[in-house]
């Protein structure tokens, strides 16, 4: 992954005629992109800010068929998302594992119904199930979940999904990408475009860093911007009718003292009729998500003090000890680009989470909604368009049983293995200078030689591009990724050949947005 050889290819071959444009680097774009480039389409991904900024760093970890559509009766969602849930669990091992969740039942009537339920998503995921569930006494529920309130509690039902790191695998799709032939850059913005008559797209697009603007070609234009399609869909044509409507989904991240042991507690049935899930993640628990409808997107949106609460309060109804305000390390939003319903009226948790493939009158495609699991199925659909739409040479998708960059059958528990199959490397690395194996922070593992490998190997740019996509300490204990930052600053200066200024600049930036992730 190579930021400059990217740039000068868009410097010494402005004619260059690509086969794939992709605008955006969230789940969706990453996909699209490793497809096309797999099928051996030359392929140019641009992203705005960092891969995964937007909403892919800020989903809830699960790899999931999505146990709430199914009470909904979305049978085929849940289908489509099983199948891509045992194919990402194949193809991506190190970043990906089978989480086991337990949901409390409080009468028989409850285990009864969910066990059921639960019986039918075993069935749907067929081969690729990740295990049986099962109905489990009051008491294992009680020495699995020891923080669990036991009044009242009748059983449990145990069952199994898939679970993550999103803008690891994010990292790891842009990996493939290049090693597979195809170019992609962060922090280039796509400003406009027009079809030329001679029937290519011709795009203007714009380096954040330097200010510097390059012209592209390309035969197709995929449109992978997640809540901002609908801008996109507007430089297309002035006016467009909005296709997507952004809903809020917050997470609070507490210790794992207040959820010990292994397993995952999901609540069915929260006070706005929804699930929330507290889950093990990065040593960490991780609690959400709520579902508020808002009108403004945007890169970086701010929790609300009433989703907090909901969250809060919904746990206080399950927990001894229940946390409280002061408990939360680190609390992030991000925004789901829903398909907008023809009706208004519809609440944002009823809107299908099914992805939307569009063709526009000029051929450009767009991509949006879906989920975070179903991102490879999105991408053969969107890549198989495209061929059709632009009459690219017909081409079968690789991406079925295609092992994701880090692939690595069996992980270890060692502190490089999300890295995967760069793990050795990493410390071969942190090993060739004492220095680069010194400790960032007293309570975590990382280490300097890692931000010289996210900035040499994984295009970091930024503090923040470390801190919160890398590392995923922003995500977790904002407070220890403020404590680090200036360390990270420093290290950066150096391998990116900066001044003084970058790094004073980027350490503001990085404390006022770092403030979002803090509860006041
Ligand atoms: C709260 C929440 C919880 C979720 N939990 C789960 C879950 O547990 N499991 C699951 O499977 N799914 C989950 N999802 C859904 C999943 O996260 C999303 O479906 C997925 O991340 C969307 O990816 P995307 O690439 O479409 O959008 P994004 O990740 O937002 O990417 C779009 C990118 O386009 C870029 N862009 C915009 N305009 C331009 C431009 N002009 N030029 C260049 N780049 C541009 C943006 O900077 C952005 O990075 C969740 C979503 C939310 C909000």
């Amino acid at each position: 992954m190579n930021r400059e050889e990217t740039i000068k290819l868009l410097k010494d071959q402005p004619d260059k005629i690509w086969d794939f444009l992709v605008i955006g680097g969230g789940a969706t774009g990453l996909g699209v992109a490793l497809d096309s480039t797999l099928r051996g389409f030359s392929t140019l991904l641009l992203e705005q800010s960092d891969f995964t900024k937007g909403t892919s760093s800020r989903s809830t970890k699960l790899v999931h068929g999505g146990v709430r559509y199914l009470a909904q009766g979305d049978i085929g969602l849940v289908l489509e998302a099983l199948r891509e849930r045992g194919r990402l669990l194949k193809n991506a091992p190190h970043v990906t594992c089978n989480q086991s969740f337990i949901i409390p039942t409080y009468s028989l009537w409850k285990t009864f119904f969910y066990a059921v339920g639960l019986k039918l998503y075993d069935l749907l995921a067929g081969n690729l199930s990740l295990g049986k569930s099962v109905v489990i006494s009051k008491e294992k529920v009680i020495k699995s979940l020891s923080n669990i309130i036991p009044k009242k509690l009748t059983n449990g039902i145990l069952y199994h999904d898939g679970q993550f790191d999103d803008a690891r695998l994010g990292i790891n799709l842009a990996e493939s990408i290049s090693a597979s032939g195809g170019f992609l850059a962060n922090y280039i913005q796509v400003k406009s475009f027009l079809k030329s008559p001679s029937g290519f797209w011709e795009i203007q697009a714009t380096d954040i860093e330097t200010n510097i603007e390059y012209s592209i070609k390309s035969k197709s234009l995929i449109n992978a911007t997640g809540v901002f399609v609908d801008d996109i869909l507007n430089m297309d044509k002035k006016e467009s009718e909005p296709i997507v409507k952004a809903s809020q989904g917050t997470h609070i991240v507490i210790d794992n003292s207040f959820l010990p042991g292994i397993d995952a507690l999901m609540i069915p049935e929260t006070s706005d009729g929804r699930v929330l899930f507290a889950i093990p993640w990065h040593g960490k628990v991780l609690v959400g998500t709520t579902d508020t409808a808002v009108e403004k997107t945007e890169l970086e949106p701010l929790p609300l003090e009433k989703e907090v609460d909901f969250i809060l309060d919904n746990l206080e109804g399950y927990l001894i000890q229940s946390p409280k305000k002061k408990d939360v390390l680190s609390v992030f939003t991000g925004l789901r680009p829903l398909a907008k319903p023809s009706k208004n009226t519809k609440a944002s948790k009823e809107i299908s989470r099914r992805h939307k493939l569009i063709v526009s009158e000029t051929g450009l495609i767009t991509i949006t909604g879906g989920k975070w699991t179903t991102y490879r199925q999105m991408a053969e659909e969107t890549v198989d368009k495209a061929i059709e739409v632009s009459k690219l040479k017909p081409s079968t998708c690789k991406t079925v049983n295609y092992r994701i960059h880090g692939y690595i059958k069996n992980t270890d528990n060692s502190s490089l293995s999300i890295y995967g199959s760069d793990a050795n490397n990493i410390f071969k690395l942190i090993n060739s200078n004492p220095v680069f194996g010194e400790k960032l922070h007293i309570n975590y593992r990382f280490t300097k030689g890692e931000v010289i490998w996210f900035v040499r190997n994984e295009m970091a740019r930024t503090v923040e591009d470390v801190l919160a996509r890398r590392f995923r300490i922003l995500f977790y204990d904002a407070q220890a990724a403020i404590d680090m930052s200036e360390q990270v600053a420093e290290i950066m200066q150096f391998e990116l050949e900066k001044d003084n200024d970058w790094k004073n600049n980027q350490l503001l930036q990085f404390n006022n947005l770092s403030k979002g992730y803090l509860l006041k």
